[in-house]
C-alpha cells in the first residue's frame, strides 16, 4: 500500500507539472483556446468480432484493473457491447449489414457535460481542463452517486478487495481498495509522459485516432468532420467526447 501511494504521489506531482506547463502554453486560460481531447473510434475497422482483446487487455494491464470472474463485483474500464446496445440508431436499414450485432469497443466518454462529476460530494472525480474525466481515489467515499448518475455504465463499483485478482500487479501504477469507484482516466499518466492512451496504441487495426478536437488541424477532428460518426446518447447532453465512424 505504501509502494502504491508513492506511486500515487508521483503521478499526481506530474498531473500538477503538466497542468502548470498547460497553464504556461495557455491552455485552459483565456488566451488561447482550450484542449478538448477526444478518440475516433473507426469500427468498420474493429476486429473484436473475430475476437481481438487488444485495447481491452493492454488497458486493463496499464491500469490493474481485475479480473474479476463473478459478473456482480466486475470490474472493467474498456469492453465491447453489441452495436445495438451501444447505439439507438433510428434507421438500421442503412446501416451496413457487418455493423448488425457486431460487438463496439465502450469505455467512459469523457463527456463535455458529465453527470457524474456534478453528483460527487466530495468532488473526487472532475473534468480536467483538456476533458479528461477523472478520480481521485483517496478522495472517493464509495457512496456511488457517480455510478448511478453515468448512462454508459463506465464506472465500476470495487465491492471487494481487487488487488488478489490483478495478475501480475504493475508496480507503476497503483491498485485500488475495496469500497471505491474507478474508471477509463485516458491514460492520463500516459499523456503526462507525451504517449498515447494504451488502447489506441494497442490496436493492430489503427482502428483509433485520438487527439485534440478543438485544433482544426488533427486528425480526429477531421475525422469527425469529415467522416459519418455516431456518439453514444447525444439526446442526454452530456456530449460525449468518444466518436464512432461507420
Ligand atoms: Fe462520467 Fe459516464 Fe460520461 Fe464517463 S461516460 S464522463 S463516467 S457520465
Amino acid at each position: 500500500m505504501r509502494t502504491g501511494r508513492r506511486v500515487f504521489l508521483r503521478m499526481a506531482g506530474r498531473a500538477a507539472a503538466a497542468a502548470t506547463a498547460g497553464a504556461a502554453l495557455g491552455c485552459g486560460g483565456t488566451r488561447e483556446p482550450r484542449r478538448r481531447l477526444a478518440i475516433a473510434i473507426d469500427i468498420t475497422r474493429c476486429t473484436a468480432a473475430a475476437g481481438c482483446r487488444a485495447c481491452i487487455d493492454a488497458c486493463h494491464q496499464a491500469h490493474n484493473v481485475p479480473a474479476i470472474p463473478e459478473a456482480r463485483h466486475e470490474v472493467k474500464w474498456i469492453w465491447t457491447e453489441p452495436f445495438e446496445r451501444a447505439f439507438a440508431v433510428d434507421e438500421p436499414e442503412s446501416l451496413a449489414d457487418a455493423l448488425r450485432g457486431a460487438p463496439v469497443p465502450v469505455f467512459c466518454n469523457h463527456c463535455d457535460n458529465p453527470p457524474c462529476v456534478r453528483v460527487c460530494p466530495t468532488q473526487a472525480t472532475w473534468a480536467r481542463g483538456d476533458g479528461v474525466v477523472t478520480i481521485d481515489a483517496h478522495r472517493c467515499i464509495g457512496c456511488r452517486y457517480c455510478v448511478a448518475a453515468c448512462p454508459y455504465g463506465s464506472r465500476s463499483f470495487n465491492w471487494i478487495d481487487p488487488a488478489p485478482y490483478v495478475r501480475p500487479p504493475l508496480a507503476t501504477y497503483p491498485t485500488r481498495t475495496r469500497g471505491v469507484v474507478e474508471k477509463c482516466n485516458l491514460c492520463e499518466e500516459r499523456l503526462a509522459d507525451g504517449g498515447l492512451p494504451a488502447c489506441v496504441e494497442a490496436c493492430p487495426e489503427r482502428a483509433m485516432v485520438f487527439g485534440d478536437a478543438s485544433d482544426p488541424a488533427s486528425e480526429v477532428r477531421l475525422v469527425i468532420r469529415e467522416r459519418r460518426t455516431l456518439r453514444r446518447k447525444p439526446e442526454l447532453g452530456t456530449r460525449p467526447q468518444l466518436y464512432y465512424e461507420i
